[in-house]
């Protein structure tokens, strides 16, 4: 699919479920709350969009959510998708407290790649940031996948959480064969409270502390990261500016909420229902057609650019437990 600024749109994100099993201070507020089941997509609702998908051009899904591993039936859906003629990749996001759990299976579906969503190695951190005690139970799922073949990138938002923090962080690239990614935080619900640390002034105290510390132009996947190679470090370490580093030029994605509605941009709540067609009156053939054509005219109006750096333009309201980060 091409948008109307001839973008290449290859890859979408999927959002199985609002749940989560951790309370992340920048992405779910307290008392949340969620959506019936019955609002959200059947798995076989999702593979139904992801197919007409695939017709028109997806290539990569993103399993997402909320924490998409604790919907019962998450690693039969990556099953499910891998079997979509015209998917290449199909891979997950997870905060890694169920990974160890459903590894096993995950491979056995055919994943292909994981990203692990980890902000802190500090017992006490990682509690004050996600309400819970997991840090443990992630640290296990992180060990088993990296040690199977599968492509593990760990995820850590730019919180000013001390430059101690990130070098931890980044350390993990050294003792696993991983890529450690620093994300810049959007002004998205609660995330509005909090500010990134400046991942320029990252980057040169890094440099400070691993001198040969370089610029690593492999290709890493179909994202916007820039990466870093640090001589003995068995992993990259990648940094993604969504707003100091505006890549809106090469944006390839969409989203899919977990109920059923298309965004074009995690910026402005632009989008269309596709639940209401598979839901809607008509023939499969039919419903087929209208989801391909709904599809074809949302991507062809996706916004030129976000406007992070102006907050009071964005349309979107949600939280991103809500939108499917
Ligand atoms: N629960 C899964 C996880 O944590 O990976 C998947 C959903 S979570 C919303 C996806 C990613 O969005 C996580 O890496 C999280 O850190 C990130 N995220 C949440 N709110 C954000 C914000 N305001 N800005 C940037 N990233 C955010
Ligand atoms: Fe849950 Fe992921 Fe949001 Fe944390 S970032 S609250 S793990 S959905």
């Amino acid at each position: 699919m091409v948008d109307g600024y001839n973008r290449e749109i290859d890859y979408m994100r999927i959002s199985i479920t609002d749940r989560c099993n951790l309370r992340c201070i920048y992405c779910m507020p307290n008392g949340v709350s969620w959506v019936p089941m019955a609002d959200i997509l059947t798995m076989e609702e999702i593979c139904q969009i992801a197919a007409v998908g695939a017709a028109l051009g997806i290539r990569h899904i993103k399993v997402t959510g909320g924490e998409p591993l604790v919907r019962k039936g998450c690693c039969d859906l990556v099953r499910m998708l891998k079997g979509i003629s015209g998917i290449e990749k199909v891979t997950i996001t997870t905060n890694g407290v169920l990974l160890n759990q459903y590894f096993k299976l995950l491979l056995e579906a055919g994943i292909d790649g994981i990203n692990i969503s980890l902000d802190s190695r500090e017992k006490e951190t990682y509690k004050r940031l996600t309400g819970t005690d997991g840090l443990a139970l992630v640290m296990e799922g992180l060990r088993a996948a990296a040690a199977s073949s599968v492509c593990v990138k760990v995820n850590a938002v730019s919180l000013d959480l001390g430059y101690d923090n990130c070098q931890r962080m980044l350390e993990l690239a050294r003792e696993y064969p991983v890529d450690v990614r620093f994300i810049e935080m959007m002004p998205i619900g609660c995330g509005k409270q909090f500010l990134s640390v400046s991942h320029e002034k990252l980057i040169s105290r890094i440099i400070q502390d691993y001198p040969g510390m370089a610029e690593d132009y492999r290709v890493h996947g179909s994202g916007p990261a820039v990466y870093y190679q640090i001589p003995g470090f068995q992993g990259s370490i990648g940094f993604i500016s969504a707003i100091h580093g505006k890549f809106c030029q090469s944006c390839n994605r969409v989203r899919l909420t977990a109920q059923g509605f298309l965004k074009t941009c995690l910026c402005y709540e632009d989008g269309v229902d596709l639940r209401n067609i598979l839901r809607g009156d008509g023939s499969e053939e039919e419903k087929r057609r209208r989801l391909e054509e709904t599809m074809k005219e949302a991507v062809l109006k996706k916004p030129k650019a976000h406007c992070f750096e102006n907050p009071e333009k964005m349309t979107e309201q949600n939280n991103m437990i809500a939108i499917g980060g």
